[in-house]
């Protein structure tokens, strides 16, 4: 991660809009964390096992010693985002939102782990090559067909949106980008949760050497 506080993706509305001067390095963060800071983003259907994933991962980097943190859709919608909806433009919001909040949180030290659909690559890449400069920033996909995900449904929201009573829902009537290029593919599928969980750590300790 660079060590300029620059969390940028546009201009600002308002002229006179300066970064102020930080003393403190990012490295300098870090070093004190005994950890390489990153942003583990997964992506994926809705029941790919996103949530699932994301909370043993934080379970065992706690056990390691690592400071993480978990952003997950509804409870980012909750707040941060509680203005959006779900139309492509608030979608595209709403990520673009997570995607600085991420980069922030890696700047700030901690391994951050993001478990959104986040359907639209646009976005996805914009994050990993603006926000993040294609630095730390590692995109999980989970790879989970759609005929797994309706038997798992475990919110129920496959049963709504096949019944018509949850429009717009990503892999029914809206789109899902598969990734082009992640740095893991997980099968959830012929994997277990736990073996999903290994290789992301893998990743993790290997990230900046
Ligand atoms: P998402 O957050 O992507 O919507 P969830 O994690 O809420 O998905 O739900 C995924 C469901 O699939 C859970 O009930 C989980 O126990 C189950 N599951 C089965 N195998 C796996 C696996 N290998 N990885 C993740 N989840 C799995």
């Amino acid at each position: 991660m660079s060590d300029k506080n620059q969390n940028k993706d546009t201009s600002p509305v308002s002229k006179n809009i300066s970064y102020s001067n930080i003393d403190i390095t990012n490295s300098e963060r870090a070093k004190i964390k005994n950890q390489n800071p990153c942003c583990i983003w997964l992506t994926g259907l809705s029941g790919s096992g996103k949530s699932t994933i994301a909370n043993m991962l934080d379970k065992e980097l706690y056990r390691l010693g690592k400071h993480s943190f978990i952003l997950d859709g509804d409870n980012i919608r909750h707040g941060l985002s509680s203005d959006l909806g779900f139309s492509r433009k608030d979608r595209h919001e709403n990520i673009r939102r997570i995607g600085h909040t991420c980069r922030l949180m890696t700047d700030a030290g901690l391994i951050v782990i993001s478990a959104f659909i986040s359907p639209d690559s646009k976005i996805r890449n914009f994050i990993k090559s603006n926000i993040f400069k294609n630095k730390d920033f590692i995109e999980v996909y989970l790879n989970t067909d759609i005929e797994t995900c309706i038997k798992r449904d475990p919110k129920n929201l496959y049963k709504k949106a096949l019944a018509g009573e949850i429009k717009d829902f990503t892999g029914i009537d809206a789109p899902y980008d598969i990734p082009e290029n992640p740095d893991i593919i997980l099968d959830t599928e012929k994997h277990s949760v736990k073996e999903c969980v290994g290789k992301i750590l893998d990743i993790i300790s290997n990230n900046g050497k």
